[in-house]
């Protein structure tokens, strides 16, 4: 890496280079070139971040030198001074990675003040309270980021002060009451670190740096990275942002806000937002106080209204993209302090991405790839069945902060939230506020609640950005931590009780409201027409039931690629003779009860080839161990021995024993897939000869069914050859017995090492192939699935000994290459050998990258992430012809 000067002046940067500056640091620069409002300020780079972990966690000397002379072209630009006491230069300290990663880094305001820099203040200002007020502010949030201290502690003294003064609200706080808390402020900091409160400047700000550098680490820093699949070649490092503080909290001719270009939850074209008069930036976002909607800015402050709106329209043209902007108005003066490509939910970026296009601001390949597949996922959940809401009371109302209707169980608590949603409990997270340290609790809730806030705080971005239902601002709502209950309009939910979310209108109902499954909107299918126009690989479903198959169509899909076939032997109605069947003590007993499952599978595969008529439906073979369809040794034990009523339980001790016969050490290794076809022929007879009387009796009635036999777990071209001799044997019986050409053709999953290793010999035999990647990955790793994903594989990417699952994602350097071995061979013996992909990763949109990259055929995806899976592989033509 070739070494860049550690630190540039807004002015000077090249403001294109977002992983050497950061995202707001490029913003800021961009929007000084285009001369906007942006106080002076510069930037030190991602790289300098880097060099400070390299150095041990030392800022490198030259730094230091090169930040204070950029102080100094502040201090011309802006006519103040540094540590004067008479006309102080105050600047924010703001992290910023290439990426944006909202409110997981740290910033620090207010940065200059001392006991002597506070009176300059004060002097200039001609305003006593605004410089207490942002000096004890600027304390607090040193002390938080800079030593560790915890809120609470502050907030303690906050509330004490206004009980004394008796007044509710922080800016009521007259200069004496400020006073008295900057003193008590620095005394939590200094009995927390031992030390005296730093007052120099030039202390205050290296530690600042560090600070920010450090936080680049932290813990929700490193989750939220992991969770979004942020790694090192999209952001490496942060950089920190100084800049010249201007100030919202001088009075009622100031303000801040943050607005949207577009409204980012549904994607009008609107300015979209909220400010606050005589506040600062920090309220806004952390959601102490519900803001006012922007619109109201138009009476308030005119001419700020004016300038506000001529950036929002400059911003968006010259980025291409609808913009999250935050400002400060300070006496009367507009200023822009940010400026960044604004999160939306799924349902704004499908829409705007539409109405960009039609208004000709970007192309096609440019709304297609704006759109983070992996949110389309949202435009798929559930709302409210309205039909059925009517019975249900209404607890609240708060504001529709990130769409979607969500059921589950009231929890006030973070950690709580956490372990019962690991312990797959549907949990609703209510908070007065949620704060980035508890956004691990976002990933196990299945929505979030909030009693303050609006829609640019902290929980409603986390949530809209994960595609997460949420509602902010539900101020009618009084939470009470201390007994875990909340209650609004004389009812009271006490934790563990029923409710229901609707983050689309912002109602909040007791108990669980029936939800509807989600319509594909028109923008949506815009989206959808323009991606399948664009795609080259197949896009496929796995489903197993004739209602997964039509949901799958309507979702687009071009055929089933994995129809797991044991999946309907577990329904109700077949359990049981299935468990006949494996307890048949002789062959003609098995035959007899497969005559009859026979029956059953051949009516679901008629229903599911019809559901996909003209397209291909491939049809796994048993491939689970036949264990896992009788039950547990040890609870069968149980019953026997607790057996204290004398029941006769001779059948129970029968499947007991059949049951420890079948058991297994490893059954991930064992007796499963084609090896149970091969020591029960009849079983694979009975499934072929299913497929063969579906097809046939389809034939008769003309409907085009296009179903494909495929056989798990093949390791050798040996075993493939013996199952086919039973499929050429069904074939000619079923021919002969129905009199037609039947077309079903043979194939294997490639999914064991060795079945990709000789594909070449599994080629002469098999009509196409499909890779089950998630067994391909077990045997890559020698990891078994279920082992790996509770026990060791978090710490592994906590300790980043992997950067994803991959069970989630591919690993393209193992299995991917072993994919690529399969896939040359394969096609060295067959030219266009249809070769798809089946395991859980054909719903992943890197994954489905990396499959169009290897000339995979299609991949197979449950239905609902089959409009992801057409966005993505959409996504992966574009991408590659950039790349060229
Ligand atoms: C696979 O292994 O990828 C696959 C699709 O099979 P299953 O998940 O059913 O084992
Ligand atoms: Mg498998």
């Amino acid at each position: 890496m070739t070494k860049l000067k550690p630190v540039f002046a807004f002015e000077e940067a090249d403001s294109k280079n977002r992983m050497l500056l950061g995202g707001k640091g490029a913003g800021l620069s961009e929007m000084t070139r285009l001369k906007l409002p942006v106080p002076p300020g510069f930037t030190i780079t991602t790289q300098v971040c880097n060099e400070y972990y390299e150095n041990g966690k030392k800022i490198p000397k030259n730094v230091i030198s090169e930040v204070m002379q950029n102080v100094s072209k502040i201090e011309k630009k802006t006519g103040k001074k540094w540590n004067s006491a008479t006309n102080p230069l105050l600047v924010s300290v703001r992290s910023g990675a290439a990426i944006s990663m909202p409110g997981m880094m740290d910033t620090i305001l207010n940065l200059g003040l001392n006991d002597q820099t506070v009176l300059g203040l004060a002097k200039i200002t001609n305003n006593s309270r605004f410089a207490w007020d942002s000096y004890r502010r600027f304390i607090q949030l040193f002390g938080k980021v800079v030593f560790g201290v915890n809120d609470e502690k502050f907030d303690e003294v906050l509330n004490t002060a206004k009980k004394r003064q008796r007044v509710t609200d922080d800016s009521k706080l007259d200069v004496n009451s400020l006073k008295r808390i900057v003193t008590e402020y620095k005394k939590i900091c200094e009995n927390h670190t031992k030390c005296k409160f730093p007052s120099g400047p030039n202390e205050q700000l290296q530690l600042a740096i560090e600070a920010v550098f450090k936080s680049w680490m932290g813990e929700r820093a490193i989750v939220y990275r992991e969770k979004n699949s942020i790694t090192k070649d999209i952001a490496n490092g942060t950089a920190v942002n100084i800049v010249t503080m201007v100030f919202g909290n001088m009075g009622d001719d100031s303000a801040t806000g943050v607005v949207f270009t577009r409204n980012g939850h549904n994607g009008k074209k609107e300015t979209e937002g909220e400010y606050l008069l005589n506040a600062q930036g920090e309220d806004v976002v952390a959601g102490v106080r519900t803001g006012k909607d922007i619109i109201k800015l138009k009476t308030e402050m005119p001419k700020s209204y004016r300038e506000l709106t001529n950036a929002c329209n400059t911003l968006e043209r010259h980025f291409r993209e609808p913009q999250d902007i935050e400002f400060t108005i300070e006496r009367g003066k507009f200023y822009l302090l940010q400026t960044r490509s604004a999160k939306m939910s799924a349902g704004a970026l499908v829409r705007t991405s539409v109405e960009m296009v039609r208004e000709k601001l970007i192309g096609k390949d440019r709304a297609l790839t704006r759109i983070p597949a992996q949110q389309l996922e949202a435009l798929l959940h559930q709302t409210i069945d309205q039909s059925k809401v009517k019975g249900f009371e209404r607890l609240a109302k708060g504001i529709a902060a990130s769409p979607g209707a969500a059921n589950g169980i009231a929890v006030f608590d973070v950690k709580r939230a956490i372990s019962m949603g690991e312990n797959n409990q549907k949990v609703i997270l209510i908070r007065k506020e949620t704060k980035p340290e508890d956004v691990p609790a976002f990933f196990s809730s299945e929505g979030i609640l909030t009693s303050q806030g609006g829609k640019s705080s902290h929980a409603a971005i986390v949530s809209r950005g994960m595609g997460k239902p949420c509602i902010v601002g539900c101020n009618d709502l009084k939470i009470d931590y201390e007994n875990n209950r909340c209650s609004a309009n004389g009812i009271t939910v006490l934790e563990g009780e029923p409710i229901t979310i609707d983050g689309s209108t912002g109602l909040v109902y007791i108990g669980d409201v029936p939800t509807v499954q989600p319509q594909v909107t028109k923008d949506f299918q815009t989206i959808l027409s323009w991606s399948k126009s664009r795609k080259k690989l197949g896009v496929r479903a796995n489903a197993d039931t004739p209602d997964a198959a039509k949901l799958a169509r309507k979702y687009g899909a071009e055929g089933i690629g994995l129809c797991r076939t044991e999946r309907m032997f577990n329904a109700g109605d077949r359990i049981g003779l299935f468990v006949d069947m494996i307890m048949a003590t002789n062959v003609k007993h098995r035959k007899d009860v497969l005559k009859k499952l026979g029956h059953l599978q051949k009516s679901d595969f008629v229903q599911i080839l019809k559901a996909m008529e003209g397209y291909k439906v491939t049809i796994r073979l048993l491939d689970p161990p036949l264990h896992e369809f009788l039950p547990n040794p040890e609870e069968l034990m149980d019953k026997i021995y607790k057996n204290k009523k004398g029941e006769n339980l001779s059948e129970t001790k029968k499947v007991l024993e059949r049951a420890k016969e079948l058991a297994e050490i490893n059954p991930m290794m064992g007796h499963r897939g084609v090896r149970v076809g091969i020591t029960y022929p009849e079983i694979y007879r009975m499934q072929i000869t299913a497929v063969f009387e579906a097809a046939a009796e389809l034939a008769r009635k003309k409907v085009n069914a296009k179903p494909q036999i495929m056989i798990p777990q093949v390791g050798s071209n040996a075993e493939l050859i013996h199952i086919k001799q039973i499929y050429y044997e069904v074939k000619s019986e079923i021919q002969k017995k129905y009199n037609v050409k039947l077309n079903v053709s043979f194939g294997t999953m490639l999914e064991v090492v060795r079945a990709c290793l000789t594909s070449n010999e599994l080629a002469k035999t098999a009509e196409f192939f499909s890779f089950g990647t998630n067994d391909l990955t077990q045997a890559v790793f020698s990891f078994s699935r279920e082992d790996a994903e509770g026990k060791f594989l978090p710490e592994y990417m906590e300790k980043e000994l992997l950067e994803t699952s991959p069970f989630q994602s591919i690993d393209v350097n193992g299995v991917g290459n072993l994919m690529k071995i399969g896939i040359k061979q394969g096609r060295m013996i067959k030219k266009d050998l249809e070769i798809g992909i089946c395991g859980e990763h054909g719903g992943d949109p890197n994954s489905i990258k990396f499959c169009h990259s290897a000339n995979v055929s299609y991949v197979s995806a449950s239905p609902h992430r089959i409009p992801i899976a057409i966005v993505a592989a959409a996504q992966a033509v574009i991408q590659q012809k950039k790349k060229k």
